[in-house]
């Protein structure tokens, strides 16, 4: 058997449409425009990358993308500063500062820091916590991304084995949530978790956000599994690869994403969509305010 390869790429497609149209109307009937501010500090190039593709798929669905970049030296109180600005600027919808940032400023006091009104990443403690306890809440993009594409595959996820391979705050942890949720029975497995292969056999979606350049063979996955490789690694050839042996796993797994083409371009997508919800939201308060 073969898997069936999901297209993330494909998905996002007919998402980023359908956001787009969205965004469209939002702007004709609300007078809404959706935006997105992006603070990028330091010269990471993947940083540099994925501030680059978020700010394009904005521009495409019509979301204006607000960047605002700085030298590595910005202080956190600049910073603080900065998210203070756009969290009381009623014209700005969602506020991304991309992660990493420099070691002396801390991660944890930014993310407190911005609205989780406007937390379109859904790292706010606020946001996860509602997550937690199935209220309305911004869903952290990743995880968000790997569940519309199990979704779009009509497969029931309720009674599943669903194994999360990774447990960070940002996508392990949250996925393994969102996949509760849906009624599925989760195991989370990290670093320290014995004999990994035996627990990643027995999952019927097996999960894997780690970042190790293919950690997970075919003896690792279940006869008909579907594979959800997050990972992200690049090889000393320069090519990015994941952290399933694709070419190997396919033959094994009923359905698998690739790397690249797979969870990424769902995670910016979904950004997108947080973004559209957070400027949908500010439209009705709008109409609210004028009754
Ligand atoms: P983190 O480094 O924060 O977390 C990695 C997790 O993997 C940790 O929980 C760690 O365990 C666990 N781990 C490490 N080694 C092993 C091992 N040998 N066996 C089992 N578990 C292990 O990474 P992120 O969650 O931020 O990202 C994971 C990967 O996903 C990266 O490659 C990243 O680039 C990619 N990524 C891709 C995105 C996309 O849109 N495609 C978005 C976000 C991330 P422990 O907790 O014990 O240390």
């Amino acid at each position: 058997m073969s898997a069936v390869i999901i297209s993330g790429k494909e998905l996002a497609t007919e998402k980023r449409t359908f956001i787009k149209e969205q965004v469209t109307k939002l702007r004709q009937f609300d007078a809404v425009q959706p935006t997105l501010a992006v603070v990028l500090v330091g010269d990471d190039p993947a940083s540099h990358s994925y501030v680059k593709a978020k700010k394009k798929a904005c521009e495409e669905a019509g979301i204006n993308c607000l960047l605002e970049h700085y030298p590595s030296t910005l202080t956190q109180e600049e910073l603080l500063s900065r998210i203070d600005y756009f969290n009381r600027n009623e014209e700005i919808h969602g506020i991304l500062v991309q992660l990493p940032l420099p070691k002396h400023i801390h991660e944890n006091s930014i993310i407190e820091a911005i609205s989780p009104e406007k937390d379109v990443d859904g790292f706010h403690p606020i946001n996860i916590g509602k997550m937690m306890i199935n209220q309305d809440s911004f869903i952290p993009c990743t995880p968000y991304g790997i569940l519309e594409m199990i979704r779009s595959l009509n497969v029931s996820i309720t009674g599943k084995h669903v194994i999360v391979v990774g447990r960070s705050n940002i996508v392990g942890k949250p996925v393994g949530q969102l996949f509760l949720k849906e009624d599925a029975t989760i195991t989370y497995c990290h670093s320290k978790t014995k004999n990994l292969s035996d627990i990643t056999r027995q999952a019927d979606i097996l999960i894997v956000a780690v970042g190790r350049a293919n950690l997970i063979s075919s003896s690792y996955v279940k006869e008909g599994a579907i594979v959800i490789d997050v990972g992200v690694n690049r090889l000393e050839s320069g090519k990015l690869c994941g952290d399933v042996q694709f070419d190997s796993v396919k033959e094994k797994a009923s359905y698998i994403t690739p790397v690249p083409g797979g969870v990424g371009p769902m995670t910016i997508t979904m950004l997108l969509q947080n973004t559209l919800q957070s400027a949908q939201k500010k439209a009705s308060q709008n109409k609210t305010n004028i009754l």
